[in-house]
């Protein structure tokens, strides 16, 4: 681990924490542009795992990788949509339970988890993957920390309590990052894991979240974030 790295961390998890104050400070209404960044976050989360986090995982873990990929996949499915019946990216406007808001923290913090993991796994690859990683998560990053704190304010929780959940998944992050070098399972399939919680968070939190909408804005997004992968990429494997 180095201080870029734990640099990338913790920059990663401040965006956590300002989604929530974007949210607890009632800034929302001048984020209109929020859904284009999700939809154009997603074409790239997708375009990550499926070119490069993928096929890595494959010649670092062998065989066993794709299963992993897809444990991975399964287990967000079960903690975010089983046993957390209600959760999804935006600002809440339904009105929930506390047990609702504290299901979705827990299947966020899994997945957070994960982010800090990709982080890492990625930069035992080269600093090349590890920046497009990076750039990945911290697109996601700012509505997820809304996403969290707005469902919390709508249980009913206080503005310093749904800050605090969003720092929880900041710190979650940096958590997976700081364990991925000293735990054997997490270095052998790390970018296995990584590969099908990106792939998750693009294709099942993010693409269902806004494939509703009208207008050409939001599906644009999404093929200029697999359209601008391949450029991010140009640059960083030059
Ligand atoms: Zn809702
Ligand atoms: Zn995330």
């Amino acid at each position: 681990m180095t201080n870029a790295e734990l640099a990338y961390g913790v920059a990663a998890a401040g965006a956590n924490v300002l989604g929530a104050v974007a949210v607890t400070s009632r800034a929302t209404r001048s984020l209109k542009a929020l859904d284009a960044m999700l939809s154009f976050a997603a074409g790239f989360m997708i375009s990550v795992s499926l070119i490069d986090l993928f096929p890595d995982s494959i010649i670092a873990a062998g065989s066993l990788a794709p299963v992993m990929a897809l444990a991975a996949y399964v287990l967000v499915h079960l903690t975010q949509h089983t046993i957390g019946r209600h959760f999804h990216f935006g600002e809440e406007t339904h009105s929930v339970s506390e047990v609702v808001s504290v299901s979705a923290l827990v299947g966020l913090l899994m997945h957070t988890f994960v982010d800090g993991v990709a982080v890492a796994s990625s930069f035992r690859v080269g600093a090349g993957l590890g920046a497009l990683v990076f750039v990945a998560v911290l697109l996601h990053k700012f509505p997820e920390g809304l996403a969290i704190s707005s469902l919390f304010l709508a249980a009913g929780a206080s503005r310093s309590k749904a800050l605090a959940a969003a720092g929880a998944l900041g710190a979650s992050t940096i958590a997976g990052l700081l364990v991925t070098d000293h735990l054997d399972f997490l270095r052998t399939y790390g970018l296995a894991i990584s590969a099908g919680v990106t792939l998750y968070v693009g294709a099942s939190n993010l693409v269902p979240e806004l494939q509703d909408r009208g207008g050409a804005r939001i599906p644009l997004s999404f093929v200029a974030g697999c359209g601008l992968y391949f450029v991010a990429r140009s640059l960083a494997f030059a």
